[in-house]
């Protein structure tokens, strides 16, 4: 059963439960997708029920960010565990390693997918990577048919919220993949442009600091946090949702 915050249901899974779910929709018939909302995207989805809709299509729904666990907690809820979609990304990439599985990039600006296969390939030997492509094109068409020609089976979409989600949800299944992933600025991760937290501020929940105190510019992102954590309060004690 899903845990509703604040407007997104979420699946209450393990990071290690996540994992199997999603390598074993990979493995199976027909297509599937996976969203990892943060606080954020919960947010623009309460005044979009387009992506609202997107959202809860999803196969799996995770838990990405500390915010929406600490909301879940207050509504008295709980979820079980962060799963950061980054996490469920390099744990599946060693599984995918193992299995031959055909991993396509899609994302980020142009040459940063195709960095980012030459770090993953080096960092997980037998990884297929079978294509990538950059976040910054017009037409969906030809994107749809560079990953059906690579018959790629899992596609990591990291075209930024809500964008990679309708793009999953429209064209996921003409694409021949079985599973999508929306997984935001991982591509930038990977070729290293961006460097995550270490892992201490991680287990702390403050992955979001370092990442304001190295990009100041997501304050205003950042700054909407707060107003989600009080949310959670105001449904709790007005009974309102
Ligand atoms: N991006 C893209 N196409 C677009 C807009 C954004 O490929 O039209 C990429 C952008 O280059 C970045 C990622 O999407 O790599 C979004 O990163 P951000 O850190 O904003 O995402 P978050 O992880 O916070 O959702």
């Amino acid at each position: 059963m899903r845990i509703d915050v604040l407007g997104v249901e979420f699946d209450n899974l393990t990071l290690a439960e996540a994992v199997d779910r999603a390598q074993a929709l990979a493995g199976g018939e027909g297509f599937h997708y996976v969203v990892t909302p943060n606080p954020e995207i919960v947010m623009t989805a309460q005044k979009d029920p387009a992506f609202q809709k997107v959202l809860s299509g999803a196969d799996l729904v995770l838990p990405d960010g500390i915010g929406v666990i600490k909301a879940a907690a207050i509504l008295g809820r709980p979820l079980k565990e962060r799963v950061p979609g980054i996490d469920v990304a390099v744990a599946l990439m060693g599984r995918m390693a193992g299995s031959g599985t055909r991993l396509f990039l899609l994302g980020a600006k142009p040459g940063v997918a195709e960095a980012a296969a030459e770090k993953l390939r080096a960092a997980y030997p037998g990884l297929q990577i079978c294509g990538t492509h950059d976040g910054y094109f017009q037409d969906d068409a030809p994107v749809v048919e560079a990953i059906r020609a690579a018959r790629a089976e899992v596609v990591f979409v990291c075209l930024g919220a809500p964008k990679q989600e309708f793009w999953m949800a429209r064209n996921g299944p003409e694409t021949g993949a079985k599973l999508m992933l929306g997984l935001g600025g991982v591509l930038d991760v990977f070729a290293g442009a961006v460097e995550r937290a270490p892992e201490r501020w991680q287990r702390m929940g403050l992955e979001w600091l370092y990442r304001l105190i190295r990009e100041p510019s997501r304050i205003g992102r950042m700054a909407r946090l707060p107003l989600f954590l009080v949310q959670a309060y105001r449904a709790k004690w007005g009974g309102k949702e």
